[in-house]
């Protein structure tokens, strides 16, 4: 595993990112983050490795059944910068510590807000989903009525501002559901695929479903690549 891994900085939506900001085991240790799971199991008769296709077996053996204890001696921590649409969904997931950044302490800025690429259509089947675009001409309409309802938001939380009201106060004026808010997020191996589970399903909204697909190609994969192949075959292969 090369040591880009910290640091790295994945652009997503239009506006956001994932960067890893730390990972434990460390991508410089001895011991890797597939090795680190596989050596938490084996304390169980206080042994470690056994080479890379016992370990692997093991680790498989792990997944399959349900063993998901070591897999939460692997940590991530990211920065995240996403829409409250992404972050309303985001928090319903107790198992991740979170930092987010405060609209009582910083002033938002003009382009804070997420201006989607295309509309999606109501989905006809599914309340809760979308399916399908909106035509073109009617979607560049769309955009533009949205990009004025930003600056008319912002204008009104710069004047509410200029008047004396607090920041905590002002942002009743910001475009609420738009706003990027920048958040640092931590979590265990386990507890991750349980959110990638959820969250790259088809089922999911596209604004936390582009996250949760830069989190698993970009940091997760790379990071953990026994894991992967194993969460792939028993938890994303697994007939519902
Ligand atoms: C497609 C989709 C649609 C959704 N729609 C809605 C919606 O309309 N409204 C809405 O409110 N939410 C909605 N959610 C959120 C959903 O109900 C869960 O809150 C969210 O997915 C987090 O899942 P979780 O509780 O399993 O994860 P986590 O909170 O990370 O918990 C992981 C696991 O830990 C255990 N756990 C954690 N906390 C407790 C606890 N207090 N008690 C018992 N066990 C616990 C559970 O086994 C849980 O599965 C939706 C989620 C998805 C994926």
């Amino acid at each position: 595993m090369t040591h880009t891994l910290i640091g790295r900085r994945v652009a997503v939506l239009d506006k956001g990112f994932i960067e890893l900001l730390d990972l434990m085991p460390h991508p410089a240790a001895a011991v890797s983050g597939d090795l680190a799971i596989v050596n938490a199991a084996r304390v169980s008769f206080l042994g470690e490795s056994k080479g890379d296709t016992q370990d692997k077996k093991l680790l498989f053996y792990l997944l399959r059944h349900r063993h998901t204890s070591p897999f939460e001696m692997v940590e991530f921590k990211f920065r995240v910068r996403a829409p409250l649409v992404t972050f309303w969904q985001w928090v319903r997931h107790r198992t991740w510590n979170l930092n987010l950044q405060s609209g009582r302490y910083t002033e938002f800025e003009e382009n804070d807000f997420y201006v989607p690429e295309i509309w999606r259509r109501q989905s006809a089947s599914n309340k809760q989903a979308s399916e399908g675009e909106i035509a073109t001409a009617d979607s560049a309409a769309l955009t533009d009525s949205l990009l004025k309802h930003y600056d008319a938001s912002y204008a009104l939380y710069e004047q509410a501002l200029a008047a004396g009201v607090s920041r905590e106060m002002a942002r009743l004026f910001l475009p609420g559901f738009a706003t990027y808010y920048t958040a640092v997020l931590k979590v265990d191996a386990h507890n991750l695929m349980h959110f990638l589970h959820l969250r790259l399903a088809k089922e999911a909204q596209h604004e936390i479903r582009v996250y949760a697909a830069a989190i698993y190609e970009h940091f997760f994969r790379p990071a953990l690549p026994w894991t992967a192949e194993a969460f792939e075959q028993y938890i994303l292969g697994a007939a519902e």
